[in-house]
Formats: C-alpha cells, sequence, structure tokens
C-alpha cells in the first residue's frame, strides 16, 4: 500500500498546528522551525510542503499521521493507494 498526504492548500486556515504537532512527536519540542513539514503564509492561498526529511510518521506507532490528524479544515488528507 503507498501513502501519501494530499495537500488542499484552500482549506488552510495557516494555524501552523501541523506544525507544532509534527515538532513536538517526531522531535520532541514543540518548535514549528523543527516540523518536518511547512506553511507559507500567501495570498490568495497558502504554500504547504513537506521536507525531504518527512517519513510520514512512520518512526511512530500511529495508524495517521500526526499533521493529517490535527487539521481540522481538512487542508492535509491521508491516501493509500495500490
Ligand atoms: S493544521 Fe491544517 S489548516 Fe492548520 S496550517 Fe496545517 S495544513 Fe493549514
Ligand atoms: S507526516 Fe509526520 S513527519 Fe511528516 S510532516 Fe506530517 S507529522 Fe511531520
Amino acid at each position: 500500500m503507498q501513502r501519501r498526504i494530499g495537500i488542499n492548500a484552500s482549506k488552510c486556515s495557516t494555524c501552523r498546528i501541523c506544525e507544532i504537532f509534527c515538532a513536538a512527536v517526531n522531535t520532541g519540542t514543540a518548535n514549528p522551525k523543527k516540523a518536518h513539514i511547512r506553511v507559507v503564509n500567501m495570498f490568495p492561498t497558502p504554500k504547504i510542503e513537506f521536507l525531504e526529511s518527512c517519513n510520514l510518521c512512520e518512526s511512530l506507532d500511529v495508524e495517521i499521521p500526526i499533521c493529517v490528524k490535527y487539521c481540522n479544515r481538512n487542508a492535509l488528507v491521508l491516501k493509500e493507494e495500490g
């Protein structure tokens, strides 16, 4: 099963919860600069990108990647294909 995260940037509120939770859970510090996802506040649509270091939370024992789980706008959606 191939997993990836789909991005619906137009739904993003730039709340940065995804960055904070990614950093907190994956690095132990809630510093968004350490997150494996970047949200850039651009008009009219924010830019969301995953860094090379993102491993889809595979090193954690979680079914849903943390950033997807805590994005309450459905701007990040887990896709499972194949
Ligand atoms: S949690 Fe969702 S809405 Fe908030 S910045 Fe991240 S992608 Fe955007
Ligand atoms: S999938 Fe996991 S490691 Fe990748 S950006 Fe989201 S929370 Fe961070």
